[in-house]
């Protein structure tokens, strides 16, 4: 691919209104540098082999870190990446994109500008105040009250500003709030004239006050209103109440800690978002290989030659790492032609399907038992004599074998991963982000479960008190009741999808506190 520097807008936070156009350019980056305050769920569409830096800072970027990025971006470009520069909102509305565009144009990079979703829009659709009306409207003005982070004060001319249009909508204001409202009404802006503050506009947390130029400021004081956060003056705040409200999930503010492994997390994650769940990832364990992969490459060698009466498999990571060692061996799934398939759970019935094996069995009870009875099911007289051959983690449990071999079953195990944990690193930022406050963390497994309470360890049990604990099954829910961890809902079914209807379940009694 020809080098290249895209600026994008990422959008105003929900990290599904980046356009897609952006999430193509970010996949494609060999390099991206990401502003501090794009969703992570953005940054989520790098490859993972990509470079990816998160560069500025909230509340401005000094001026040294801008430069050092607009050189970074330089040199990437010269090296013959592609660089993806992603920023909050549209990068052209106080974006500092031209200043970057300048630069690197100036030195013969070639770069191409993303528009994006700017804050006023996000802000605009979400909080239901239109920025122009037939009634109310005609223009609008979108205007910073901090023109450079290193000047204070403003150069504007207030009172061109304050009746030169009659929507405003400014951009960095919170800071500066009171003077800036009572620049306007001294500039000749009414001061009964409506106005609103929204914060966080598009995420879980956003929060709309409204008021007037006089009290707006007390009033968002009182709710204190986190940044990032827009004002919009005029009176098309007042048509709000007749709008209605964006709709909501259920899951609307809930801030939902995601453990599973990465590359498997996207899926709930994605459907927690739907939702309207606030999620936030830490993948508890990892999927290595096994530290001996010979066995596993020499059951997939086999296969053919010596096909088993019955492979069955117990995890999505099970067909992956399998069908991994059918290929390294270049085989595909017709070595599995003959021999027949039985899956544990839908998660892993799909991944088979995606293999293109249509699984001759499917265990709905997504416990160890249950893939030696779905077995023993298919086998019935044949069962004596079978050969079974499981592919599964290192450290899985041996409650399936034992039924099978009682029935006469030649059961061969092979070890296709490992789960690691990968918590340990992050110990500190899980720690923070359960202080700050999470009202429910999902566990997917046996491992993850102990991997988070090894991270958290020695009060992981008081840790996690004040949060709801949510396992898929009876396996997660054991292995957590045995760290001293109350599960408040264990999902059912034992997929991903019965986990968000158990947390559905869960908060439907409650209320979220949106304004
Ligand atoms: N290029 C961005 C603006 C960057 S300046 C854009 O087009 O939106 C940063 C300011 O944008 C913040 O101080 C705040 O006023 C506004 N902003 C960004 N994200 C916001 C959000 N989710 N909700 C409300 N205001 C936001």
């Amino acid at each position: 691919m020809t080098p290249l520097v895209s600026l994008i807008g990422a959008g105003p936070g929900d990290p599904g209104l980046l356009t897609l156009r952006g999430a193509q350019r970010i996949r494609e980056a060999d390099t991206v540098l990401c502003d501090a305050l794009v969703h992570p769920a953005v940054v989520a569409h790098a490859r993972p082999d990509a470079e990816v830096l998160v560069v500025g800072k909230r509340g401005g970027e000094r001026s040294a870190a801008q430069e050092e990025i607009v050189h970074l971006m330089l040199l990437r470009a010269r090296q013959g990446r592609r660089v993806a520069r992603v920023k909050g909102g549209d990068p052209m509305v106080f974006g500092r994109a031209a200043e970057e565009l300048e630069f690197l144009t100036a030195h013969g990079v070639v770069c191409e500008v993303v528009p994006g979703v700017t804050a006023a829009l996000g802000a605009s659709a979400a909080a239901r105040i239109p920025l122009t009306h037939r009634d109310h409207a005609s223009s609008v003005a979108l205007l910073t009250a901090t023109e450079r982070p290193d000047r204070e004060g403003t150069a504007h001319d207030w009172a061109a500003l304050a009746q030169g249009a009659q929507t405003l909508v400014i951009y960095m204001g919170l800071r500066r709030l009171r003077e800036t409202c009572a620049a306007l009404i001294e500039h000749g802006r009414a001061p009964s004239s409506l106005a609103a503050v929204v914060s966080h506009a598009t995420l879980p947390s956003q929060r709309v006050v409204a008021g007037t130029l006089e009290d707006l400021a007390d009033r968002v004081e009182a709710a204190a209103l986190p940044s990032p956060a827009l004002v919009i003056v005029g009176d098309v705040v007042g048509a709000r109440a007749r709008l209605g409200v964006q709709p909501v999930g259920p899951l609307q503010g809930r801030r939902v800690l995601v453990t599973r492994a990465s590359e498997q997390a996207e899926g709930l994650s994605h459907a927690l978002r739907e939702a309207g769940a606030d999620v936030l990832e830490f993948p508890a364990i990892r999927i290595d290989p096994p530290l001996d992969d010979a066995p596993l490459r020499a059951a997939a060698q086999d296969l053919p030659r010596r096909p088993p009466a019955v492979v069955a498999v117990s995890s999505a990571n099970a067909v992956d790492r399998f069908f991994a060692a059918l290929a390294e061996c270049r085989l595909d799934a017709r070595a599995l032609a003959g021999v027949r398939v039985v899956a544990l759970g839908p998660a892993t019935a799909a991944s088979l399907r995606r293999k293109g094996i249509e699984p001759d069995a499917v265990s709905l009870r997504a416990i160890g038992e249950g893939l030696a009875d779905a077995v023993l099911a298919l086998l019935g007289a044949d069962a004596p004599g079978a050969r079974v051959l499981i592919p599964r983690a290192e450290e899985a449990r041996d409650a399936s074998l034992q039924a099978l071999r009682d029935a006469g079953c030649r059961v061969e195990v092979v070890v296709a991963y490992r789960t690691v944990s990968a918590l340990a690193p992050r110990a500190g930022e899980l720690r923070a982000a359960l202080e700050a406050g999470v009202d429910a963390i999902t566990l997917l497994s046996a491992s993850a479960a102990r991997s988070l309470c090894d991270a958290l360890a020695p009060d992981a049990a008081e840790l996690l008190r004040r949060t709801a604990v949510v396992s898929i099954g009876p396996q997660t829910s054991l292995a957590l009741r045995a760290l001293g961890v109350t599960v408040a809902a264990e999902a059912d079914p034992h997929t991903a999808e019965g986990v968000v209807d158990a947390l559905t379940a869960l908060f439907s009694h409650r209320t979220p506190e949106v304004s």
